[in-house]
């Protein structure tokens, strides 16, 4: 494996064959003045804006999430990463990501306030022509105008591409005229803009500017939904709808690079949102528990509570590591294009497309911290949780789409290997060299050369040999089943997985080592705890995921040798993680919630 102190950032998929430098390594804790204080501008925002009144927007009240959405915009909420020019506030990558995960506590808001600012308004802003921005974009940054995207149909979700919605150029050559329909339209009951897909001639595949009020554009009622109540879902109709030439997005023939492109930043940002609200979420909890009592004790004394509450905060505290490491990734390579001559739209989207593996691995695992952070929050309601009384309630409710939109989780867990695997093809990632040297090492006698003494050097020696794993059933995978592997998807899911826990594993290390590093150890035990603790357990999840995988398509020698290998590679020394768990527990405690 190479070692490498990286003059700069690794490239999207790296991380699995290159050591990573602490130092280099962007952490939270890394934020600037003004980032923080965004940060708190957000919190401040729902706190004051919107839980209150959480149960009107639940109730869909007519032009209230609109009238919340403008007050975003007036505090410059909706435009942060967007150029002056356009009437944004030109701030980075990471002060976006802020947003988005500080709005992220605000239930149906936090979706509406997503898609706006996301797939509401970006496609525009990366693909429009310069007229169609300055038209649209001051007027969807300030909030002015609400956007809104139309890429499912009632038969094309996943399968995005197989959409039925076509345009035909009027016989006068000034418009398309649109036929079909959309489904689950998020802000679709009360937006201005929609960005809408449909194939011209029947299969050029392309992106439109439709505005409300076009001729043959009409909606259908609000959805009915399991969660996110207050969040307008309606269905898009289109009858011989005119759609003037020059609101054409991007290129005919080429509407798939918007939708994907728009998709590789929504799932990092979909990623944040759900850390927000995960973190109130688990905040809420953890203050119940203080409070109830049973058995003349509080709750939150309890050990199978304290166990609910710590994990928590490892797993939010491991995705936050995850995802900042990330987008200052996606960041530092933004500038690196601008500099090098591409515009603003360029820049962003070349940064999101190199780190696209990364983004889908956040969104997976982001959905599923919130998932597990509800469920078990719920638990500690007891029956509480079940009330709608509670917010608790609320929250597992509106949790539950996230693993749905988006990409689902499986779509996305297949991509993060098929990226991978089509980057190792196009050379951009050497996946080989490492990977015979994985298989080299599984023939030989094991090292027991002399322990390394440094501070975390046998972390980072269970990082270095996850990363073994992956490449040692991987690599056997593609040898084995060739292009049959594409079929395997139980294959490719343990695959996606080993992999989500092994970057996840290392962005906590990185990060208490940088921490450790600033701070001294005493100062970040419990962060030591919380990575150690994840560290471990992602040993025994990654151990499973592998045997299941190679167990499915090898057998005799071989498996017994790769079983072995995958030990070796997911070996990790005792530690006591009840009392880890206990430790941060009690810090959750002391501190009235989560705020590590
Ligand atoms: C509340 C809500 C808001 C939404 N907002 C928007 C929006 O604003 N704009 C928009 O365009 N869309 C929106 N969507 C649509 C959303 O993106 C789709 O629901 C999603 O992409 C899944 O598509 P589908 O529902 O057709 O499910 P399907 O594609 O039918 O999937 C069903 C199941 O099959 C699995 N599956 C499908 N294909 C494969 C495969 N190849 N391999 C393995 N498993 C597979 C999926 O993972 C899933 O588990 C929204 C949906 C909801 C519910």
């Amino acid at each position: 494996m190479e070692t490498a102190k990286q003059a700069k950032a690794l490239q999207g998929g790296e991380w699995l064959i290159k050591e990573s430098n602490p130092f280099e390594t962007f952490i939270p804790e890394d934020f600037n003045e003004e980032q923080r204080m965004v940060m708190d501008m957000c919190t401040q925002f729902l706190d004051t804006e919107v839980l209150p009144i959480i149960e009107r927007i639940d109730k869909l009240e007519p032009g209230l999430m609109p009238s919340l959405v403008e007050k975003a915009g007036e505090q410059g909420l909706l435009s942060t990463s967007f150029p002056e020019q356009y009437g944004g506030l030109g701030k980075d990558f990471i002060t976006s990501t802020i947003v988005n995960e500080g709005l992220g506590g605000g239930h149906s808001f936090s979706v509406a306030i997503a898609a706006h600012t996301g797939i509401g308004s970006l496609p525009i802003l990366y693909f429009g022509t310069e007229e169609q921005k300055q038209k649209y974009i001051p007027k969807l940054a300030s909030g002015e105008w609400k956007g809104a995207y139309g890429l499912t149909e009632p038969n094309s979700g996943s399968d995005a591409l197989g959409a039925k919605t076509t345009a035909k150029l009027s016989d006068d050559g000034k418009y398309y005229i649109l036929n079909g329909q959309k489904c689950w339209i998020t802000n679709g009951g009360f937006a201005d803009v929609y960005t809408v897909f449909a194939k011209i001639d029947g299969d050029k595949f392309t992106g439109f500017i439709v505005e409300r009020g076009f001729e043959g554009f009409t909606q259908g009622p609000e959805e009915h939904k399991m969660g996110i109540k207050g969040s307008s879902t309606v269905q898009l109709y289109f009858q011989d709808c005119k759609v003037p030439v020059e609101n054409v997005l991007g290129e005919i023939g080429r509407g798939h690079i918007i939708a994907f492109n728009i998709l590789n930043i929504g799932r990092l940002k979909l990623c944040a949102a759900a850390l927000g609200g995960s973190k109130r979420a688990a905040t809420t909890s953890i203050q119940y528990a203080i409070t109830r009592e049973q058995f003349k004790l509080p709750i939150a004394k309890f050990g199978a509570i304290k166990h609910k509450m710590a994990e928590m905060a490892i797993r939010m505290w491991v995705c936050e590591s995850a995802l900042y490491r990330a987008s200052k990734w996606i960041d530092d390579k933004e500038h690196e294009l601008m500099a090098s001559g591409k515009t603003f739209a360029e820049a962003l989207l070349g940064a999101a497309e190199e780190y696209a593996i990364e983004c889908a691995m956040l969104k997976v695992y982001g959905s599923e911290v919130l998932d597990y952070v509800v469920d078990e929050g719920v638990q500690i309601h007891g029956g509480n949780g079940f009330s709608d009384e509670y917010v608790i309630s609320k929250a597992y409710r509106d949790s539950r789409i996230n693993r749905i939109y988006e990409g689902t989780n499986e779509i996305n867990r297949l991509l993060t290997v098929d990226m991978v695997l089509k980057r190792a093809m196009k050379g951009k990632l050497d996946l080989m060299g490492p990977a015979m040297a994985v298989q080299k090492e599984l023939m030989s006698i094991p090292d027991f050369g002399a322990e390394d003494e440094g501070a975390f050097s046998k972390e980072l020696k269970y990082i270095a040999n996850f990363k073994k794993a992956i490449l040692m059933v991987a690599g056997a995978a593609v040898q084995k089943l060739m292009m049959q592997l594409e079929k395997e998807q139980e294959v490719l899911m343990n695959i996606a997985d080993m992999a989500i826990e092994t970057y996840n594993a290392e962005s906590a290390l990185l990060r208490v080592m940088k921490l450790t590093e600033q701070k001294g150890a005493a100062a970040t035990q419990l962060q030591s705890d919380i990575m150690k603790t994840y560290l471990y357990d992602a040993a025994d999840r990654i151990n499973k995921s592998g045997k299941d995988a190679l167990n499915s398509f090898a057998d005799g020698d071989e498996l017994r040798m790769m079983h072995i290998g995958l030990k070796r590679f997911t070996k990790v020394e005792p530690y006591n993680t009840k009392d880890a768990r206990r430790r941060i527990s009690e810090k959750l405690v002391a501190d009235n919630g989560y705020h590590f």
